[in-house]
C-alpha cells in the first residue's frame, strides 16, 4: 500500500511527452493558478522555454525567475532571491532544473503554502523526489521540512543530453546507496536504530540495477539515463516512505556534507553533490574493508583502549575541524558526547558479541577498488584532490565528519576502534 507521501508524487513521468502531460496536468489540476516558473541560466535554455512555451500555448499565465550565476546555492541567498521575486499569493510553482533549483523551490513553495511540481533536466541527484529541503543555513548543511512535488515530469532526450558530469554525479549518489545501506544496517545492530527490510531491499534493487547498465549509463545512452533518473527516483521515495533519509545517506553523505561546509566557508565553488558522494564511496568502502581485516579478538583489544563515542576531548578535535560552526555541531551532536562510561561499554561489548554480524554488513560493501572501477566507467572522478580542497580540510571530511549527524555509521564504528586517524 503507497505511503500517503509517496500517493501525493502523482503522476512520475519519465518519456519523450512529457512537457505535453505537464501542461495537460496543469489545466486539469490547477486550472485557476498562475505559474511561477524557477530555472537557472542553463535550465532555462535546456527545458525551461519549452516549458514556459508549452504551458502558455496551452493557455496558462506564466511568470519566470531565473537565477543568474553559476555557484548557485540552495543557501540563504538562493532562497531570498527566489522569494523576494516570487508572487503574492496563489501560484503552482514549477521547478525546472536540478537539485539546487528543485531544492530552493521545494522549500520556498513549501513556506508560501503553494504546491510545485519538478520538471528535472538531468539525473543527477535522488533528491526530485524528496520531501525533505537540503539547506545549508549559517554555513551547516542540514535537511530542513519540505515538501513533496505534486508530480514530476521529466523529458527523456532533455535528461540524455544533459551534461556528462551531471549525469555521471547522479551515479555516484546512487552507488552511496550502498554504504548508506550497510551504515544503516550497521545503526539497527549495534543501536537498533529504525529500519525497514523492505525499504533496504528496494534501495539495493535499485543500485543494482544501475550498476548492471553501468557502461551505458557512461555512454549516456537514453535508455541507461532513464533507467538511472527511475533508480533515483525511486531511492528518493525509500526515504519518503521511511520518514528519514537513512535508506539513502550514510557516512559518505556526511563527508560530502562536511566538505560541502567547507568549500562554503572557504568561498570555493563547490563541487557536484554526487561527484563528491562517489569520492566519498570509495572512501567508506575503504573503512569497510579495514572491518572485514578485523577479528573478534582484534576488536575487543582495540576496544581496550579504544576512542571513547562520548567525551570532553572529542570537543577539541570538534573545534579543530568545524572551526566557527564547532558550537553548533557540538551542540547537535550532544546525544553521543554525552555519553556515560556505561553507555559506552554497553556499545563497546555489542560490538564485540556481534562482530560476526558486523562482518557480514561488511561484505556487502565491494572493495574501493571497484567502487572506483564502476565510478570510472560512469564518467566520475574518484580522487579527492579533484575536490581542491586543501588536504588538512580533505582529511578532516574523512576524520570527522561523523560529528555531523548522531547515527551509528561505518565512521563511527572505525572511531570508536581508533581506525580513522590512518586513514
Ligand atoms: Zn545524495
Amino acid at each position: 500500500m503507497p505511503n500517503p507521501a509517496q500517493a501525493t508524487i502523482d503522476p512520475i513521468v519519465v518519456g519523450n511527452d512529457a512537457f505535453s502531460r505537464l501542461a495537460s496536468y496543469c489545466v486539469e489540476r490547477y486550472p485557476d493558478l498562475p505559474i511561477t516558473l524557477i530555472a537557472d541560466t542553463r535550465t532555462v535554455s535546456a527545458a525551461g522555454n519549452e516549458v514556459a512555451r508549452v504551458l502558455t500555448r496551452a493557455g496558462r499565465t506564466v511568470r519566470s525567475i531565473i537565477l543568474r550565476g553559476d555557484n548557485l546555492h540552495a543557501d540563504e541567498l538562493g532562497l531570498a532571491r527566489v522569494l523576494t521575486a516570487s508572487p503574492y499569493g496563489p501560484s503552482l510553482f514549477v521547478a525546472v532544473g536540478s537539485g539546487t533549483i528543485t531544492d530552493i523551490t521545494r522549500y520556498v513553495s513549501f513556506r508560501l503554502g503553494q504546491p510545485f511540481v519538478s520538471v528535472p533536466t538531468a539525473s543527477s541527484v535522488d533528491g526530485f523526489a524528496s520531501i525533505g529541503s537540503p539547506l545549508v543555513i549559517e554555513g551547516v548543511k542540514r535537511t530542513h521540512a519540505g515538501q513533496t512535488p505534486r508530480a514530476i515530469f521529466a523529458d527523456s532526450t532533455v535528461i540524455a543530453a544533459a551534461p556528462a558530469i551531471l549525469t555521471a554525479s547522479g551515479f555516484g549518489d546512487l552507488l552511496g546507496k550502498i554504504t548508506s545501506i550497510a551504515d544503516w544496517r550497521l545503526g539497527r545492530l549495534i543501536r537498533d536504530e529504525p529500519f525497514d527490510e523492505a525499504i533496504a531491499a528496494r534501495a539495493t534493487a535499485a543500485v543494482d540495477r544501475c550498476v548492471a547498465q553501468v557502461d551505458a549509463i557512461g555512454r549516456r545512452e537514453p535508455q541507461a539515463v532513464e533507467t538511472l533518473f527511475h533508480a533515483l527516483t525511486d531511492t528518493g521515495l525509500c526515504m519518503i516512505e521511511f520518514g528519514e533519509s537513512r535508506p539513502a545517506s550514510g557516512a559518505e553523505h556526511h563527508i560530502s556534507h562536511f566538505w560541502e561546509m567547507a568549500m562554503l566557508r572557504l568561498g570555493m565553488a563547490t563541487a557536484l553533490h554526487g561527484m563528491q558522494v562517489g569520492i566519498a564511496t570509495a572512501i567508506v568502502a575503504g573503512f569497510y574493508q579495514q572491518l572485514r581485516g578485523l577479528t573478534a579478538a582484534n576488536v575487543s583489544r582495540l576496544l581496550a583502549d579504544r576512542i571513547p563515542l562520548g567525551e570532553h576531548p572529542q570537543e577539541a578535535e570538534i573545534r579543530a575541524a568545524y572551526g566557527p560552526l564547532a558550537d553548533t555541531i557540538i551542540r547537535d551532536h550532544a546525544e553521543y558526547l554525552e555519553f556515560s562510561a556505561n553507555e559506552q561499554t554497553m556499545i563497546a561489548e555489542r560490538v564485540v558479541e556481534r562482530w560476526d554480524e558486523v562482518l557480514e554488513i561488511a561484505h556487502t560493501v565491494p572493495g574501493p577498488e571497484e567502487v572506483k572501477s564502476l565510478l570510472t566507467k560512469a564518467g566520475a572522478p574518484v580522487d579527492p584532490a579533484l575536490l581542491n580542497l586543501p588536504p588538512d580540510q580533505l582529511a578532516a571530511g574523512i576524520r570527522r565528519a561523523h560529528y555531523l549527524r548522531t547515527r551509528f555509521t561505518s565512521a563511527k564504528l572505525c572511531h570508536m576502534l581508533g581506525l580513522l586517524e590512518t586513514v
